[in-house]
């Protein structure tokens, strides 16, 4: 091989890019990314960026390395893989020996586009300026997003409303560590408001949820991701039923195609987590240099989120069904160390505001024996 385009310009891209070098590849590596901006971490725009007591620069990751090529601004929108080409938005025709596909996904909108959401760092800025003259807000979506924008737009003194389709919000997480959150956000003030019918947004300032009208400054859109897949729409290669385009377990999608990142659907799921991004980028990179002799991708299911006073981080599968063994800490104290034990054996660790290396925590999740308690 002596081309290797990656599609994509943020983590996984990265990833995959400066893996394809760890790897040994010495031909080269262009990256293709639509964004006019360096590649970024999306993890602190809905937290430290849009609260403003983080810069968007600091959101920067390490430039890529000088022996890779990084051209911003170039907008992928077709694929032909049977004659190895990439074409862009201008015209230009990329050609390659090896493609990664790692597009991520973008914001799903319920107006025509001009949502309020927080996927990009344009985004973030742009909401960021509206809540600076804002005095209450609605989130549609209480899920990971939807929360940790609720808790940012709460700490900078709006009114929040959240809205969810049903009970619980959070559903991921599973009635117990949802009740927990859901205490959590009650007690940060924010509003929660069930809509089982879904919700109609009739202006930028109303909602209509039921029989009533919402109002609020801003409305802001936290209701999932699409994954960014129009592009290869016609170059033969398959899309899950969640739109993901299907990998195998070394990340390989075609003869000469990887895929890496939130656009994956791997075992009829996708996992729009950062970790998961970076694994799969670096699996993504030797699948495509060594084939079936590549090492497969061994999942990490390790993601985190911060919302109303509470560091979560969990290292295990969800969702999380029924009451956890509490390993340490208490409820009152919203401090705890817990692991739920599903059925076939594997278990889930998680950690609320509870100090512990990740590699611990992941260990435990593992199904490693819980910490003795601490002596007092
Ligand atoms: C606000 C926010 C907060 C988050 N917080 C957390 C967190 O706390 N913990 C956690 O585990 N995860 C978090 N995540 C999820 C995590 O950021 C994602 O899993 C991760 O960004 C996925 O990386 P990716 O490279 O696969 O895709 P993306 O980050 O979506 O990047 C895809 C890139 O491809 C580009 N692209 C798309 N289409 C094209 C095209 N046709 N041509 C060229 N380029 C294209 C896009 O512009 C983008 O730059 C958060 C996500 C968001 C949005």
């Amino acid at each position: 091989m002596k081309r290797i385009v990656v599609v994509g310009g943020s983590i996984a891209a990265l990833t995959a890019a400066e893996s394809l070098r760890a790897e040994g590849f010495d031909g080269q590596v262009t990256v293709l990314s639509e964004e006019p901006h360096q590649p970024y971490s999306r993890v602190p725009l809905s937290k430290g960026v849009l609260a403003g007591r983080e810069r968007a620069h600091s959101a920067l990751l390490p430039a890529p390395g000088e022996d890779i090529e990084f051209r911003t601004g170039a907008r992928a929108v077709r694929l032909d893989a049977r004659c190895r080409a990439v074409t862009l938005a201008d015209g230009t025709e990329v050609p390659y020996d090896g493609l990664v596909v790692a597009t991520g996904a973008r914001a799903r909108r319920l107006t025509g586009g001009a949502d309020l959401v927080v996927r990009t760092l344009d985004d973030a800025e742009a909401l960021a300026s509206r809540l600076a003259t804002a005095r209450s807000a609605i989130v549609l979506g209480g899920g990971f997003l939807g929360m940790e924008v609720a808790t940012t737009c709460r700490a900078l003194g709006l009114e929040v409303t959240v809205v969810d389709l049903v009970p619980p919000l959070l559903r991921l997480l599973g009635p117990w560590l949802a009740d927990l959150a859901v205490a959590a956000a009650r007690d940060h003030g924010i509003r929660i408001r069930v809509a089982p019918d879904g919700v109609t947004v009739m202006d930028e300032h109303r909602v209509r949820c039921g029989e009533s009208v919402l109002e609020a400054d801003v409305i802001v859109c936290a209701v999932g991701d699409v994954p960014n897949t129009e592009w290869l729409r016609d170059s033969g290669l398959l899309l899950g039923a969640d739109g993901g385009l299907i990998a195998d377990a070394c990340c390989r999608v075609a003869p000469g195609v990887v895929a890496a990142g939130d656009v994956v659907s791997r075992q009829g799921r996708r996992t729009p987590h950062w970790t998961n991004a970076v694994e799969q980028g670096r699996a993504a990179a030797a699948g495509l240099l060594h084939g079936a002799s590549a090492r497969p991708y061994h999942p990490d299911p390790y993601f985190w989120t911060e919302q109303c006073g509470l560091d979560i981080k969990i290292s295990g599968e969800l969702p999380l069904t029924g009451a956890p063994d509490i390993l340490a800490g208490s409820v009152n104290d919203r401090s705890l160390l817990l692991r739920w034990h599903h059925d076939g054996g594997s278990a889930t660790a998680v950690a609320v505001n509870h100090r512990l290396p990740v590699i611990k925590l992941k260990r435990l999740g593992a199904g490693a024996p819980a910490p003795a308690p601490a002596r007092t």
